[in-house]
């Protein structure tokens, strides 16, 4: 089955990316695009919410408007990058509920390794957004997604700012239920698992640590 795939080629996502994948581009100006850029990535993973219709009163008079159903959205961070999505979707959805997940990559097994989980309840009842800018070989966003899946998630989907083909495939092969959203497919990973042409290591370049 192919992987359920969108890619957001908005002109203004495609443009904010070029200016992200520079280089140059320093630490605030990276960390402000991220915002800008996923909450773009928000206004299309959230197209296809359930709706409802409450009664309101206007000035005018009374009508049955349109509104969100259900339980609040969750958002969830796969950290430390996802958190760097996670602000613009905030942006957006200011009442989402928020959970976070922290992953390692044992250096013996090269598989990840659980080192924090915290998602709220009601999982199983709410549209869960998992966020993380950089699909690369896959192997962490399947890990997670698989944890929140344990935690009882139905509805899922993942948002990413750059995917690779590898991680698409690994990550479609795994958990072909959940349709991934990003502004662009890549090339290729390089021998140290970076996205080709990329933008570097999305963690250095919002928080300035390299
Ligand atoms: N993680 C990153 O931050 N960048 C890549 O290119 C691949 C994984």
């Amino acid at each position: 089955m192919q992987p359920n795939v969108t890619v957001v080629d908005h002109p203004l996502v495609q443009h904010k990316l070029s200016l992200m994948r520079r280089k140059e581009t320093p630490t605030a100006e990276f960390r402000q695009l991220a915002r800008e850029t996923s909450l773009l990535l928000a206004y299309e993973v959230t197209r296809d919410l359930p709706m409802t219709e409450k009664d309101i009163e206007t000035p005018i008079t009374k009508m049955r408007a349109p509104t969100l159903a259900g339980k609040k959205l969750c958002l969830i961070s796969i950290l430390r990058a996802g958190n760097g999505i996670l602000e613009g979707m905030l942006d957006l959805m200011p009442s989402a509920r928020v959970g976070h997940v922290g992953l390692y990559r044992d250096p013996e097994t090269l598989r990840p390794v659980q080192y924090y989980f915290k998602v709220p309840g009601g999982l199983d009842e709410r549209v869960v957004i998992v966020v993380d800018p950089m699909l690369a070989t896959g192997n962490s966003a399947v890990a997670a997604v698989q944890l929140i899946k344990d935690a009882g998630a139905r509805t899922i989907k993942f948002v990413c700012l750059l995917s690779a083909p590898e991680g698409i495939a690994t990550f479609g092969a795994a958990h072909p239920d959940v349709p991934i959203i990003t502004a662009a497919i890549d090339e290729c990973l390089n021998d140290h698992g970076y996205i080709v042409p990329g933008l570097g290591d999305a963690g250095d370049r919002i928080y300035g640590t390299k």
